[in-house]
């Protein structure tokens, strides 16, 4: 496989925020599994919509609301040909995962019985646990967990256990966002339709460092946000295929997702404005295509092949510090390094790095199943991007080891 080797420090000069200090120190921000940072393209996208052309969508007959249609629409397409999906009405713009979500599990509100049974891994985010668990209450379905080993995979043989024609929704993370372990979502996806169960992939983490292609998973639905993939906040997408999408029930009444209005009955509008009433982020959406724009010229081979680099280094470099323990060690994993020093809290860690300007996430990273599974309070949680670099890594390793000594 051949790619193009990835020059950092131009990539580093699109992004402004990288050039700032923190507490006096050159910023080194390991917390790209929270968000990633915005670059420069995708700022002026956003200035440009604001300065040039904001106006409501879809409704106007005047040039602004038509500009403005074109490229939210534009944008739609540029993410049905990332996600390859095989139409651009099965692209839904939501506000982000969670949103995302939700929208899914309140439709199947209306399907699923008592009878049902509804499956949900055991790493997932709480925005991926909590709207399944209020699904079950509300419609009396069972969930079940497929459960996850000390390496921090899940258990696929359970997994085939669990599948039954009682199952009628799998739901689990593409990438884990506390471990980073990625999941053979593709032979998950194939073995549930063989049970006639749908599949919700939830992307957060997995499209900063992939390209998922829907045909090819035969996913049901997969929800992603862009403000994880150089993208603004507020702004995401729930892929559906057709079939699923024009069974389901809208999420939210309101403008934009009628066909017609009496007080009698009230019919919907098809694909995709069934599910996207109300005015939209529009400046978002328009944005989310500069993102991934601005992805795609680099590419993803490049990024995930460098990404890999970095955690390989890092990996190497933590381990060699005494009491040093990595949460998460898959074979298949994403650059994402979950740890903690024997005896000390990681919070304590978290507050010494960002006295040096590194800025990393401690606590339980949403996922308080995966912590009980460890019993430990949460972790250290290092993240990495394609514009972060090995001398940013030394500082953190340096950084630890000052940590250590202070603490102990
Ligand atoms: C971040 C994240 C979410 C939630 O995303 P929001 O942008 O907060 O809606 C859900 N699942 C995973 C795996 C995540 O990493």
């Amino acid at each position: 496989m051949s790619h193009m080797a990835l020059n950092v420090d131009q990539i580093r000069e699109d992004f402004p925020i990288l050039s700032r200090k923190v507490n006096g120190k050159p910023l080194i921000y390991f917390d790209n599994a929270a968000t990633s940072q915005t670059p420069q393209s995708v700022i002026n996208t956003i200035v440009d919509y604001y300065s040039n052309y904001n106006s409501n969508i879809h409704r106007g007959v005047h040039a602004l609301s038509q500009e403005a249609t074109d490229l939210y629409e534009a944008s739609r397409q540029k993410l049905q040909e990332h996600f390859n999906a095989k139409r651009a009405y099965e692209i839904i713009f939501t506000s982000g995962t969670t949103h995302g979500i939700n929208l899914i599990a309140s439709g199947f509100a209306s399907i699923l019985t008592s009878e049902d049974e509804v499956l949900v891994s055991a790493l997932e985010h709480h925005s991926n646990i909590v709207p399944w668990q209020m699904l079950c209450e509300r419609t009396g379905s069972q969930l079940k967990v497929i459960p996850m080993n000390e390496e921090g995979e899940l258990v696929i043989s359970a997994y085939h256990e669990l599948l039954s024609e009682r199952t009628k929704l799998v739901f689990v993370n593409h990438i884990s966002n506390a471990l980073g372990t990625i999941n053979p979502i593709k032979d998950m996806i194939a073995a549930a339709h063989n049970f006639g169960a749908a599949v919700l992939v939830d992307g957060a983490q997995a499209c900063p460092h992939l390209k998922p292609d829907m045909q090819d998973l035969d996913v049901d639905f997969y929800v992603c946000g862009a403000h994880k993939m150089c993208g603004p906040t507020g702004i995401g997408i729930l892929y559906g295929k057709e079939e699923w999408l024009q069974k389901l029930p809208p999420y939210q009444g309101g403008g934009e997702m009628i066909d017609q209005v009496t007080f009698e009955k009230t019919t919907y509008a098809g694909l995709p404005h069934k599910f996207e009433a109300g005015t939209p982020n529009i400046a978002g959406g328009i944005a989310f295509g500069a993102a991934v724009d601005y992805m795609n010229a680099i590419g993803f081979e490049t990024i995930a092949s460098y990404e890999h680099e970095l955690l390989s280094y890092a990996t190497e470099k933590l381990l060699e510090i005494e009491g040093l323990k990595i949460y998460g060690t898959s074979d298949s994993k994403t650059s994402v390094i979950s740890f903690n020093i024997e005896g000390i809290h990681p919070y304590d860690i978290g507050t010494i790095l960002d006295k040096m300007g590194i800025a990393v996430r401690t606590g339980h990273h949403c996922a308080q199943p995966i912590m009980d599974f460890y019993q430990i309070p949460g972790t250290v949680r290092a993240s990495f991007a394609f514009y972060n670099t090995k001398s940013e890594i030394d500082a953190l390793v340096e950084g630890v080891r000052k940590a250590k000594m202070m603490l102990s």
